[in-house]
């Protein structure tokens, strides 16, 4: 596994359990960084669809934050593969693709909202906040 793909240690004082998908190490951060909630606590972090469901299979997240241009899976084959193992998930699209055609893609697929890259911190707790209705 490579360095973005990171296991932490659950202590179970918050409700639900997030994981942080994207192939750019200053993306997770910031991702990370600026989640506001209360309620959530980072379980894992990976860099691209492989590793993410070797996470999600160890952490068992019930939010995930999905970048959709990753290597060796992308986040639309991801999105899939996580919604097959736990169809109550709750994922949040971050990308940068305009395309709609793929946000719509990626929902079909059973993704919960879509976040357009470049985000401010406000607009990223806001979109969790709907993801968590
Ligand atoms: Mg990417």
């Amino acid at each position: 596994m490579s360095a973005a793909s990171k296991v932490m240690h659950y202590n179970g004082k918050k409700s639900f359990k997030l994981m942080i998908v994207d192939d750019s190490n200053i993306m997770r951060r910031r991702i990370e960084r600026s989640n506001q909630f209360n309620e959530l606590e980072l379980v894992g972090t990976a860099g691209n669809g492989v590793e993410a469901l070797e996470i999600f299979k160890k952490t068992d997240p019930d939010v995930v934050t999905m970048d959709l241009t990753m290597p060796q899976m992308d986040g639309i084959e991801c999105i899939s593969k996580i919604v097959a193992l736990k169809p109550a998930v709750r994922i949040l699209v971050i990308s940068a693709l305009a395309d709609k055609a793929t946000a719509v893609e990626a929902m079909e697929k059973g993704a919960n909202g879509f976040l357009n890259k470049p985000f401010t911190d406000r607009q990223l707790n806001e979109a969790i906040a709907d993801l968590m209705r």
